[in-house]
């Protein structure tokens, strides 16, 4: 059977650049990047010629990249790395007085990815409090509420750049600029969004940001946490002196290659395929208005990553179009790959004010760089079928849709 994959939101393949830049390192130049011997320092060379590539792609100073394990080790790096230092300082000063230390206070939205909201959920359980700020019906927060939720013990802002379900893009550059004229940290997910639209930390001004290898055709279990310099950050992990001791571990010299060769290779096309796969994902939603009735588009109103669309089928259970859709060779997804086989309808859509039906008969399309046109025909012919099948053997569509 001939498949086509749009699931790229929750991972990508490794390109084929990337895994020849990649494979040399897992044989003839295994060496780790900490030993002084030649073979090491050709590692090592590899690992600080990745940190400029990947540096390179956000605008940053490659010192100021940390390989991490990927999206999830980066958002909690960043949130407890500064939380514990900020929670840190502020005990020695007031010890004396309160022997209490300061709780400490995070600014986060609704709609962010559970590496996220997880490690918030946790971080309150040690008394930190939180306020998940909520998100228009579009899926962005107003720059105004994060300014109204700023606390004198406001330790860091972490909002993410592009959702993972809708692709809409929140306004950090209003976020960026309120973080800095109240001094504090401001961390954004970029997972989704490095690599697909344009990221200048200094123009957002941004002093913390995830990103993930996977998402951006390069390994699994790779990424980076941005830290701009002077960024007060404990680590979250205690071992060798590897990455200035921020974060120890003998490095994954093969996987960070391949990330920074991503990460070169999504800089180098980043425009073009912009351009390409947002024509290919408009040509999907409009082919699907015309030919399905009773269809709405998720947050389509917003800026958006090019390659997202998330599209709301009245009546039909998602996950039994996702199942339909897949025995017919499509691959796409009711939301984000780590929530499937979640009863609950997706937080992302509620929180943009879908209800639980709604929000459960929604499905998530998202392109990649080499998605073609035959694919996107492909998936047109067959989505309008499965959807008619599935309604006509739903006895509430029938019965709703003989009101209409
Ligand atoms: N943040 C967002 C927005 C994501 O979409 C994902 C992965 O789906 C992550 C974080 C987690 O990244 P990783 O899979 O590299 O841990």
């Amino acid at each position: 059977m001939n498949r086509v994959y749009l699931d790229f939101n929750a991972t990508t393949p490794v390109d084929p650049q990337v895994l020849g830049a990649m494979l040399p390192y897992f044989s003839a130049d295994f060496a780790n990047a900490s030993s002084i011997h030649t073979p090491g320092q050709r590692a090592r060379a590899a690992v600080e010629t990745a940190r400029e590539q990947v540096a390179a792609l956000i605008g940053a100073k490659p010192q100021e990249i940390i390989f991490t394990s990927g999206g999830t080790e980066s958002d909690n790096h960043a949130i407890f790395g500064v939380l514990n230092s900020f929670v840190a300082q502020p005990i020695l000063a007031v010890h004396s007085v309160s022997q209490q230390p300061p709780p400490g206070h995070l600014i986060t939205t609704t709609i962010e990815h559970e590496a996220v909201l997880n490690a918030c959920q946790a971080a309150e359980k040690q008394g930190v409090s939180v306020t998940y700020l909520p998100v228009d019906c579009e899926g962005r927060v107003d720059p105004n509420a994060v300014f109204r939720a700023i606390r004198p013990e406001t330790a860091l802002i972490t909002v993410m750049h592009a959702n993972n379900e809708l692709g809409t893009v929140h306004p950090l550059e209003e976020i960026g600029r309120i973080a800095k004229q109240h001094n504090l940290y401001f961390h954004t997910d970029a997972v989704q969004s490095a690599g697909k639209i344009p990221i200048d930390v200094n123009a957002l001004n941004i002093d913390l940001l995830s990103l993930s290898g996977h998402k951006l055709y390069g390994p699994k279990g790779v990424g980076a946490l941005y830290v701009r310099s002077g960024t007060r950050l404990q680590q979250l992990l205690y071992g060798g002196h590897h990455q200035r001791g921020f974060r120890p571990g003998t490095e994954n010299v093969a996987g960070i290659v391949g990330l920074g060769k991503a990460a070169e290779l999504a800089r180098n096309s980043l425009a073009n395929d912009a351009q390409r796969v947002s024509a290919l994902r408009d040509k999907l939603e409009r082919g699907l208005l015309e030919r399905v009735p009773q269809v709405r588009m998720n947050g389509a109103q917003a800026p958006r990553t090019p390659n997202t669309t998330n599209i709301m089928f009245a009546g039909i259970e998602g996950e039994a179009l996702v199942i339909a859709l897949d025995l017919k060779g499509l691959s796409c997804s009711v939301g984000a790959a780590c929530s499937s086989g979640a009863i609950e309808p997706s937080h992302v859509l509620t929180a943009i004010g879908l209800s639980p039906e709604e929000a459960k008969s929604s499905l998530r399309f998202s392109l990649g760089r080499h998605t073609t046109e035959s694919e996107i025909n492909f998936a047109l012919e067959i989505i309008p079928a499965a959807v008619a099948q599935l309604r006509a053997l739903s006895p509430t569509y029938q019965k709703a849709a003989s009101h209409v």
